[in-house]
């Protein structure tokens, strides 16, 4: 290997170039996009399996990048993990969804509960209760009405600190969700102990869960498993009447996917309720 040195370059194809130098471009864009008021979030409605009505929205985020449009969340949020961007970021979803919240309030629009997604460093950070006191306390937001996803490896990285941590939340009134259920490694025993309400079955198990038996067999424990430890299950990724008759016959209450809706700017579910609105 050592003589083949002076062509090491020769190891890196177009490709691998052409995604280095974009992760570069892009880990040198998020330093100012939070500043530039480039990121965005978009609301995704969780209705009741029973009735199709609408119970919450799920906040997620987007990146309006001046050239590049309109970026997913997976494309920058590991990036800004690794970087740290993630913890200002963080701040900002949160301050951002409590403050959207506060103005349908205001303008009279239902009251859905907001679901907002931490990042692990989020919930290794000590300011994070503070944080959450302080948006919940500027925008008035109270018991039940804001829910806080985790997901189980975040959880389970540190899981007397979180199970602390996670307690604190649960003390101002913030519901919170594990997400992502199944995809970790979380024992049950485990799970008992962590102070949580919902979980929420990962969209990898709903996808084939007509069709593979072991994806049917594995939502189908997680609802009983939630049942029994008094859990709500959200289902994610639900995308066709099978999924939804099949979750829905097993006792999940909560629905999300496509066949709902997909996730919308604010703008958007605020016409659609002045639509809906009498006069
Ligand atoms: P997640 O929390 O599991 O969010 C669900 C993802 O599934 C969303 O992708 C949503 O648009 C997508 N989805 C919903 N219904 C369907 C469906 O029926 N079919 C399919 N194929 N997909 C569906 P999105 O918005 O691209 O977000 C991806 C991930 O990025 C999220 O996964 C979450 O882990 C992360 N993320 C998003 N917003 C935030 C944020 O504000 N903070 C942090 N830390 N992470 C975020
Ligand atoms: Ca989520
Ligand atoms: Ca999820
Ligand atoms: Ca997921």
């Amino acid at each position: 290997a050592k003589a083949k040195g002076r062509n090491n370059f020769q190891f890196f194809s177009p490709a691998m170039t052409a995604a280095a130098t974009e992760r570069m471009e892009l880990e040198r864009d998020l330093r100012g996009a939070l500043a530039a008021g480039q990121y965005e979030l978009h609301y995704q409605p969780q209705v009741c399996a029973k009735s199709g009505a609408v119970r919450g929205v799920e906040a997620l985020i987007r990146w309006r990048h001046p050239e590049r449009g309109l970026v997913p969340p997976l494309t920058f949020i590991p990036i800004a993990e690794e970087t740290g961007a993630i913890e200002a970021i963080g701040a900002w979803v949160l301050e951002e969804a409590c403050r959207q919240k506060a103005a349908w309030r205001a303008a009279g629009m239902p009251a859905l509960r907001i679901a907002v997604n931490l990042s692990a460093q989020q919930l290794r950070s000590s300011t994070l209760v503070a944080q959450v006191r302080a948006a919940m306390e500027a925008y008035g937001i109270g018991p039940g009405e804001l829910e806080l996803e985790i997901t189980e490896s975040a959880a389970m990285e540190d899981p007397e600190r979180a199970i602390g941590r996670l307690e604190a939340l649960r003390g101002l009134g913030v519901e919170l969700a594990i997400d992502d259920f199944g995809t970790g490694y979380s024992s049950l025993a485990y799970l008992k102990m962590l102070p949580i309400d919902t979980l929420k079955l990962d969209r990898a198990f709903v996808r084939d869960i007509e069709t593979d038996e072991n994806d049917a067999a594995i939502s189908a424990a997680t609802l009983a498993l939630a049942r029994n430890l008094g859990l709500k299950v959200v289902a994610e990724g639900v995308e066709n009447e099978a999924q939804r008759e099949f979750l829905s016959r097993h006792g999940c209450e909560l629905l999300q996917g496509y066949l709902f809706g997909r996730p919308e700017p604010a703008a958007v579910w605020t016409e659609r309720w002045q639509a809906a609105a009498p006069g």
